[in-house]
């Protein structure tokens, strides 16, 4: 475990340290560090087509990164930042290749924890892509980043993360939805007209956007291609890996009664046990909530939408460290309460189920 100030060391000597945000633990890297990113695309396994996000503490720092911005996307960092959310902006011509994979973008964030934002006023702004290895769920406390890194693995520890989810992804209607490499084939498709699109939900939900503008999530569909027009080039990569599955097999449970036929070892993950269970009291014979806890790795959140999105990576990570074959998530979305994290955990939740 590290402190701030050999944390500060180790990344100006070229060295890659783990980090804490609100949104998931990073392993970060000084931007201009062409040595120390490689280290973290190699640490990572991670596709060197796959950009990173770069994490500033100022406005200053940004403008160092990107050029400069458009009123909407000024108005909308004035709001969420520090937060949990990305924007794709043009880049600089300084800012090296393998950062943002070659695209003419680059993805920023400035994050809302006290520590992370001390380092980075120490450093300048560093990369931090999630501080686990590619295809495993993200980190979001120091052990996380053991696992997959081994127990000495130099780590600045900030607690678990708040949030517990990565950052919503977002660009906005400028010349930049265009954020290819220069191979595009003039008839690609015609870019969205909203003014926001949504590439990851995250916590910033598409509400809190939609403020601003009008919001879309990306699909697929607006891909453009290829200069032969038959490959598409996904703006945001990362959206073509895999992400946020365990080896275990991952299930919505719509209700208590699901659990009656399962023989399997299984960790259960529930936004509100009550709700569940009460639902079931009307059916003769159901599952009590006393059998439940006894037969299962019961993970109830009492109704909290916060302490379900910091816990649903660490269930993910506990089943199979554990060895549980399956986890069962209580399927949110037929939950009557709102919550802005309602997509992003559908979405995260979604993707663990079919492997993606
Ligand atoms: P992670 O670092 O694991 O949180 O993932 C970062 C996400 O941001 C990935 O889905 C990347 O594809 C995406 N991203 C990073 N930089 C860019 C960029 N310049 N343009 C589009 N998407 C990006
Ligand atoms: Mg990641």
């Amino acid at each position: 475990m590290l402190g701030i100030k050999e944390a500060v060391e180790r990344l100006r000597s070229g060295g890659v340290v783990a980090i804490p945000t609100e949104t998931v633990y990073g392993l970060a890297a000084e931007v201009t560090n062409l040595q120390a990113i490689q280290e973290i695309f190699f640490l990572k396994r991670r596709p060197s087509d796959n950009p990173l996000i770069v994490h500033v503490s100022s406005l200053k720092q940004l403008s160092e990164i990107s050029k400069p911005l458009t009123e909407l996307e000024l108005s909308i960092i004035n709001k969420f930042w520090p937060g949990p959310l990305t924007l794709i902006l043009p880049r600089k011509k300084k800012v090296l290749d393998a950062v943002t994979a070659g695209l003419e973008t680059v993805a920023v964030r400035m994050p809302l924890h006290s520590l992370c934002l001390d380092l980075l006023q120490r450093t300048g702004p560093l990369v931090a892509p999630s501080a686990n290895l590619s295809g495993t769920p993200s980190p979001t406390k120091k052990e996380h980043v053991q696992n997959d890194f081994g127990p000495s693995f130099p780590i600045l520890d900030g607690g678990a993360c708040s949030i517990g989810l990565e950052s919503t992804v977002i660009s906005c209607r400028t010349s930049h939805l265009s954020t290819t490499r220069k191979n595009v084939s003039a008839n690609s498709k015609t870019p969205s007209q909203s003014d926001i699109i949504i590439y990851r939900p995250g916590a910033i939900s598409e509400k809190q956007l939609s403020e601003f503008g009008t919001v879309e999530y990306y699909s697929a569909s607006q891909a453009e291609h290829d200069s032969a027009g038959s490959i598409p080039i996904l703006p945001s990569p990362g959206l073509k890996y895999r992400h946020y599955a365990p080896k275990a097999r991952v299930e919505w449970l719509s209700s208590i009664d699901r659990l009656r036929e399962v023989t399997e070892t299984s960790i259960v993950l529930l936004l509100d046990k009550t709700q569940l269970v009460d639902q079931a009291q009307a059916v003769e014979g159901t599952i009590s909530s006393q059998e439940l806890a006894q037969s299962f790795n019961l993970v109830d959140c009492e109704g909290s939408w916060e302490r379900f999105g910091q816990l649903l990576y660490d269930t993910f990570r506990v089943a199979d460290i554990e060895n549980y074959t399956h986890v069962f998530v209580q399927d949110i979305r037929l939950s009557t309460a709102t919550s802005s994290l309602k997509d992003a955990l559908t979405n995260r939740i979604e993707k663990a189920i079919s492997g993606q």
